[in-house]
């Protein structure tokens, strides 16, 4: 990363990258990967590459439903192995939640890595891995299905950073509440999950850091309700009603950067 000059108005954007391209030489981010987090980047311009007011409240709404839940799991691709391998055992250890490897493009190689990095990072326990993920999810065919008998299986809410649409359908029809960090409001993730949070992995999960320490302590009463009084619909509208304002507003001030000679 020592390349990217450090007052490149991009500079962070640029760095993320370098992590991913880091975990793709190191083996465990998929080439499909480095696709998706393009993908990824595009809607974050579109929000400004900030956490929205509609993220906030999902990311609150999240933490309080793995709060609550008999058995939180947070499921680990490679993507955000690499980009907030830290962050994620933090969380989990808030919420109590276990940590699952579940990968769309599985193989022995990519899960063995991506729990060594969580090892690294101070997880204790990482499932999952080779035969420890021998239960499978209805419905969903080849590698794609096999989870933890003892994590995603049971799990009564599931936080899965950049997942696939299928499975998160499939997931639902298994009666999991699954809450979604997917920066596209419109993909088939987002518009499935019960608690879609459209935000990057990088500062959602920090987000989610912050109020797991607040509502730590919330009864479980007060939890319930901020649960109960959420609803994914109406949020998604409003992240599509920001955007849209958004770029109202860039049209209405001018698009072009403007140079007067120094
Ligand atoms: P779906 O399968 O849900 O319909 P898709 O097929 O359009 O989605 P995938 O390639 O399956 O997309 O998943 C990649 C998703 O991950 C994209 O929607 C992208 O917006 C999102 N994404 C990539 N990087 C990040 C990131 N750093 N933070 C949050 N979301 C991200
Ligand atoms: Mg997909």
């Amino acid at each position: 990363a020592s390349w990217v000059p450090p007052n490149h108005p991009r500079r962070e954007s640029l760095l993320i990258r370098e992590r991913l391209v880091d975990g793709f030489k190191e083996g465990y981010v998929a080439t499909q990967g480095l696709i998706a987090h393009g993908r990824g980047e595009c809607f974050d311009y579109l929000i400004g590459e900030s956490s929205i007011p509609p993220a906030l409240t999902a990311e609150r709404v999240a933490v309080a439903a793995l709060l609550i839940a008999k058995h939180p799991v947070i499921s680990v691709n490679g993507n955000t192995a690499a980009l907030v391998p830290r962050q994620v055992i933090e969380l989990a250890k808030l919420v109590n939640a276990k940590l699952e490897v579940n990968l769309f493009y599985r193989t022995r190689e990519r899960e063995e890595l991506i729990a060594r990095v969580l090892r690294e990072n101070g997880a204790e326990e990482v499932l999952g891995v080779g035969d420890d993920a021998s239960c499978t999810i209805p419905e969903l065919f080849s590698e794609r299905r096999r989870v933890s008998c003892r994590g995603i299986y049971i799990a009564d809410v599931v936080l899965v950073p950049l997942e696939d649409g299928d499975r998160t359908e499939a997931l639902r029809r298994m009666g999991k509440i699954v809450i979604a960090i997917d920066l596209n409001p419109l993909s088939r993730t987002s518009r499935a999950a019960s608690i879609t949070i459209v935000d990057n992995v990088v500062r959602a999960i920090p987000n989610m850091i912050k109020f797991a320490e607040e509502m730590r302590g919330m009864p479980r009463d007060e939890l319930i309700r901020i649960v109960r009084n959420f609803n994914n619909e109406e949020n998604l509208r409003s992240v599509i009603m920001f955007i849209r304002d958004r770029l109202s507003e860039l049209v209405s001030k001018g698009i072009t950067l403007e140079f007067s000679k120094s």
